[in-house]
C-alpha cells in the first residue's frame, strides 16, 4: 500500500518536472521583456500570441487589435506561463499597450483572397501600419519593431519614414519578418533531399513578395545540390508558397499557422539578442547598403541594440546573382510607393 502511495507520487514528480525542463528546454532564455503584439485577434495574432505565452522571457505580453481582444487576453491569461496578458482594444488604449514594450509585432491588417498580389493590400494595409507605427514612434520609440503585415516591401519603408518624421528613426531596430520565406525553404527542401529538417538552413534573401524572394540554396546548409530545372522549380515553390496556401485556403485568407510559427521564432531571436546572446543571426527586411535599393533583406547578426551587423549577400551562384539583378526594379517601385505614402500621411 505504502510503496504503491510512493510510487504514485514519485511518478506524478517525475511527470512535472519532464514536463517543466521540456518547457524550459525548448524555450529562449531571455529575461523580464515586455511584447506588445498589433493586429493580435487575428489570423495570425492569436496562434502568434499564444506562441510567444509559451517564452518564459516575456514577462508582459500586451495584446492590441480592434476587436476582440478582451477575449483573446482572457483566454491566454489562464496558460500556467509567467507572462501576464494584458488586452487593449480601439485606439483609447493603444498607449497603454506600448508603454514600456521591449519588441512590438505588428501583424495587423488584411489578408489577400485568391487572385490577389500582395501590393493588392497595399490601399487598406499602407494606413494601417502607417497609423500603429505612428504609435509605437510616439509611445515605444526604441521598441526593436517587426512588421508582418502586408505587402511587406512596402510596410517596413513606411513605417520608417513615419519614424523619421517623429524624429525617433533608428534603422538597426526597424524589420520586415521574412522568417516564413526561410522555414518554408527549410521545410521544402529537406522534403525534397529527405533529410532531417531540423538540421537545415536556407538563407532566404531580397524581399517578400513574388520574384523578390531569393531562397539562397547555394548556402544551404547542410549542402545539398539542385541544378537546371530542378533548381527553378524550387526557387519558384518557395517564391509561390504563399499563393499555394491562399488558394488552398480558398477565400478563408492566407497562411496564417506557419506565419505565427516564423512570426514567432523571429520574436523569440530578437528576445536572445536582446537578452545579450551571441551569434542571433536571422534574416529580416531592413534598411540596408548591400544592393542598389534601399532596403533589403539579408542575413543580419542581432544583438541588443538591433542589427548589429548586416552580413550582407555573401557568396551568391550566378543563378542567384541574376535573381537579385530581376528583382530590384520591383523593390524600387514598392519602396518608393511606401514612401510616397507615408510622405503624405
Ligand atoms: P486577419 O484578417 O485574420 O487579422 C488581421 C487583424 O488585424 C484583425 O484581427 C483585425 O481586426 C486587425 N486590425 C485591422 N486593423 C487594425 C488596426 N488599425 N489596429 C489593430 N489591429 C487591426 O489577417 P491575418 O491572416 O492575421 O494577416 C495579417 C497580415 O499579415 C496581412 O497583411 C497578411 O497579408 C500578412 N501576412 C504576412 C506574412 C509575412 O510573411 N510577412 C505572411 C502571412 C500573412
Amino acid at each position: 500500500m505504502f510503496f504503491k502511495a510512493l510510487c504514485r507520487i514519485s511518478k506524478q514528480t517525475v511527470a512535472k518536472s519532464l514536463a517543466q525542463s521540456s518547457r524550459c528546454l525548448s524555450l529562449s532564455a531571455t529575461n523580464n521583456k515586455k511584447v506588445a503584439v498589433l493586429g493580435a485577434s487575428g489570423g495570425i495574432g492569436q496562434p502568434l500570441s499564444l506562441l510567444l505565452k509559451q517564452n518564459p522571457g516575456v514577462t508582459e505580453l500586451a495584446l492590441y487589435d480592434i476587436m476582440h481582444t478582451p477575449g483573446v487576453a482572457a483566454d491566454l491569461s489562464h496558460i500556467d506561463t509567467p507572462a501576464k496578458v494584458t488586452g487593449h482594444m480601439g485606439e483609447d488604449e493603444i498607449a497603454d499597450c506600448l508603454k514600456g514594450a521591449d519588441i512590438v509585432i505588428m501583424p495587423a491588417g488584411v489578408p489577400r483572397k485568391p487572385g490577389m498580389t500582395r501590393d493588392d493590400l497595399f490601399n487598406t494595409n499602407a494606413s494601417i501600419v502607417a497609423g500603429l507605427s505612428k504609435a509605437c514612434a510616439t509611445h515605444c520609440p526604441s521598441a526593436f519593431l517587426g512588421i508582418i503585415s502586408n505587402p511587406v516591401n512596402s510596410t517596413v519603408p513606411i513605417a520608417s519614414e513615419i519614424y523619421k518624421k517623429a524624429g525617433v528613426y533608428n534603422p538597426n531596430r526597424i524589420f520586415g519578418i521574412t522568417s516564413l520565406d526561410i522555414v518554408r525553404a527549410n521545410a521544402f527542401i529537406a522534403e525534397a533531399r529527405g533529410l532531417n529538417v531540423s538540421t537545415i538552413n536556407v538563407p532566404v534573401i531580397g524581399g517578400h513578395a513574388g520574384i523578390t524572394i531569393i531562397p539562397v540554396i547555394s548556402r544551404c546548409s547542410p549542402k545539398v545540390s539542385f541544378e537546371g530545372d530542378e533548381l527553378k522549380a524550387m526557387t519558384e515553390r518557395i517564391q509561390d508558397a504563399g499563393t499555394e496556401v491562399v488558394k488552398a485556403k480558398d477565400g478563408a485568407g492566407s497562411a496564417t499557422l506557419s506565419m505565427a510559427y516564423a512570426g514567432a521564432r523571429f520574436a523569440n531571436s530578437l528576445l536572445d539578442a536582446l537578452a545579450g546572446k551571441e551569434g542571433v543571426v536571422e534574416c529580416a527586411f531592413v534598411r540596408s547598403d548591400v544592393a542598389s535599393v534601399p532596403y533589403f533583406s539579408t542575413q543580419l547578426l542581432l544583438g541588443p541594440e538591433g542589427v548589429e551587423k548586416n552580413l550582407g549577400l555573401g557568396e551568391l551562384s550566378d543563378y542567384e546573382k541574376q535573381l537579385v539583378d530581376n528583382c530590384i526594379p520591383e523593390l524600387e517601385k514598392s519602396i518608393a510607393k511606401g514612401e510616397k505614402f507615408a510622405a503624405s500621411f
